[in-house]
Order: structure tokens, then C-alpha cells, then sequence
């Protein structure tokens, strides 16, 4: 079986055709339009044509219910997309299955399915112009009642700190990003720096970006904190462009982490890197959608937690 994969982001989409043991080919990737909509479609069309995929999966950015595939609620990098009925409308256009969950819901299902078949409980952190995050547990993506679960980004770190785009301000996402780093750096330089230069930068030890992703570093320490007390996960894993910092990041975030982990059970060891990278949003939105299209096909009624993954090697 093999799945059309789409992950949406308030800057780009990515998509690749990726079969039932992940493996991704045929990957593309467009800048995200006004007109979403008509894009999203226009793109989909364009892939079906050639690739002819069994089942459509799309990882978005925003709140999906989980049973309709509508998207609740979006901020305003996506606009207009509150209330789409994504699933509905893809599905109904090109009569095939088609599922829907949030873009870091399906970057955790991704990582879990091609690096963690093992772990239990996995917990996974997107930090890149915002802080996504996603829960699976025994294979099962946490969606949640209303598709709101493991929104870290939007749980408050700092109460009556910096306003976010959600509305409420002091929320976790103003204060772990990508873009936070970029604009500490700006502060005291006065420059702004594209993103290879800035990890160029890093990785040679420059003081002022060290300082922006330290300080970016042990507020992440604190949602990290946070989350294992909530969920007591085998492993955190971080995803998202602050992966490109690489392993010098990674210590000083574990540094970070052995002052709380001294008081719990958990260990900082226990926090890694994604391995999938750009790749695990993809993967995780068709094996998702391979997933709800087979369970249909083969047990209409069944809605039980059976593991429907071929067992890890
Ligand atoms: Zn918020």
C-alpha cells in the first residue's frame, strides 16, 4: 500500500508518496499559498495523476477534530483555515480515503513509526518558527476530544509574558522558537541572520547566538520538565529546524535538564534529536492515513487499540 503524504505549514507543504514500511520517494516541496484551498488541490490533483496513491494523508498546522477531520481552530500563519472540512472536501474531490491530523501529531506518529517502534510512550517537540508537539502511545497518536491534545506550544510558561497569536499571552511558543533565537541574535547585533549563518555561527561558539539559544534552551528545559511529569515518556524527541544546531545543542539542552531530572526518575539521556527530520511529518500523515484506510476496509466497526503496525525488525 502506499500513501500520498502532505504535511502543511504557514510557510511551505511538503509531499512525498511514501509506502507501508515509510519509505518516502517522489518527495516535493511548494511554497503555502493564500488560497490554500484551491492549492492544496490543485496539488493532490497533480500527484494522483501520476502516482495513483490508495490513500491521501495530510499533516496540517491547527486544531483537527479527530473525527471529522475538520480544522477547529488556526492561527492566523494560516489564513482562513479555521473551519475548513479538510477531510471532507479532499476526499470528496478525488474519491480517495483521506485522513487528517495536526502537522506535529503526525510528525511524532512519524518519528515513533520509523525510529521508535519500540518506545511505548513517546512525546515529541517541534520547535521551528513555532513549538508544535505530539503524543503516541503504543502506536496510537493522542488526539484527543476536540484535536487539542499536546498543544505545548499554547500552554502558558510565562503568565502575563509575551502576546501570541492564539490570543492569551506568555505562551510557551513565544518563548521556544526558532524565530525567538533569530531575534535575540537581532536585538544585540542589529543584523538579522538567515538560518545557515546562524548555525554556522553557532557551531563556532559565537557568544551572542550562544547566549539567544541558551536562553531559548532552558525555557525548553522547562516544557520538557513539564512533559515528563505529565506523561512519564521513555523518550522526548526534538524535532523541528532547532535540529540543524545539532549535538552541541542537544548537551547544553540535557544540561539543562539535570537539575529537574534530579528530582524526578527521568534522565536528560532520555531527550534526543529527531532522526527523520523534515521527513517524519510526511511519514507519519500517510501511515496514518494507510492505517485508518486498511482498519476501514477490514473492520468497519472495530474501534479498539489492536497494534495494526507490522512488528519492528
Ligand atoms: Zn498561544
Amino acid at each position: 500500500m502506499r500513501a500520498l503524504g502532505i504535511d502543511i505549514g504557514g510557510t511551505m507543504i511538503k509531499t512525498a508518496i511514501v509506502d507501508e514500511n515509510g519509505v518516502i520517494s517522489e518527495k516535493k516541496l511548494y511554497p503555502t499559498q493564500r488560497k490554500l484551498r484551491e492549492q492544496l488541490l490543485q496539488i493532490v490533483k497533480e500527484e494522483l495523476a501520476v502516482s495513483n496513491p490508495e490513500a491521501i494523508g495530510i499533516g496540517t498546522a491547527g486544531r483537527v477534530d479527530p473525527l471529522t477531520g475538520e480544522v477547529n481552530l488556526a492561527t492566523d500563519n494560516l489564513t482562513g483555515w479555521t473551519g475548513v472540512p479538510l477531510k471532507s472536501f479532499i476526499q470528496g474531490e478525488t474519491g480517495v480515503a483521506t485522513a487528517v491530523l495536526n502537522d506535529a501529531n503526525a510528525a511524532a506518529l512519524g518519528e515513533w513509526f520509523s525510529n521508535h517502534r519500540r518506545t511505548e510512550t513517546l512525546v515529541m517537540l517541534t520547535v521551528g518558527t513555532g513549538l508544535g508537539g505530539g503524543v503516541v502511545i503504543n502506536g496510537v497518536p493522542l488526539l484527543g476530544k476536540r484535536g487539542e491534545a499536546a498543544e505545548f506550544g499554547h500552554v502558558v510558561l510565562h503568565p502575563g509574558g509575551r502576546r501570541c497569536n492564539c490570543g492569551k499571552a506568555g505562551c510557551a511558543e513565544q518563548y521556544v522558537s526558532m524565530r525567538l533565537i533569530h531575534r535575540l541574535v537581532t536585538e544585540v547585533t542589529g543584523r538579522e541572520l538567515d538560518r545557515a549563518t546562524l548555525v554556522e555561527q553557532y557551531m563556532s561558539g559565537d557568544p551572542i547566538v550562544e547566549k539567544a539559544v541558551d536562553t531559548v534552551a532552558g525555557d525548553l528545559a522547562i516544557v520538557i520538565d513539564s512533559i515528563f511529569l505529565s506523561f512519564d515518556p521513555e523518550t522526548v524527541v526534538i524535532g523541528g529546524g532547532i535540529c540543524e544546531l545539532g549535538d552541541r545543542f542537544l548537551l547544553s539542552l540535557r544540561e539543562k535538564l539535570v537539575a529537574p531530572s534530579q528530582l524526578s526518575l527521568y534522565s536528560p539521556e532520555d531527550v534526543v534529536l529527531s532522526l527523520s527530520r523534515n521527513d517524519s511529518g510526511i511519514i507519519g500523515a500517510a501511515i496514518f492515513a494507510m492505517k485508518s484506510a486498511s482498519r476501514k476496509q477490514l473492520r468497519p466497526t472495530r474501534r479498539g487499540r489492536k497494534r495494526d503496525y507490522p512488528a519492528p525488525e
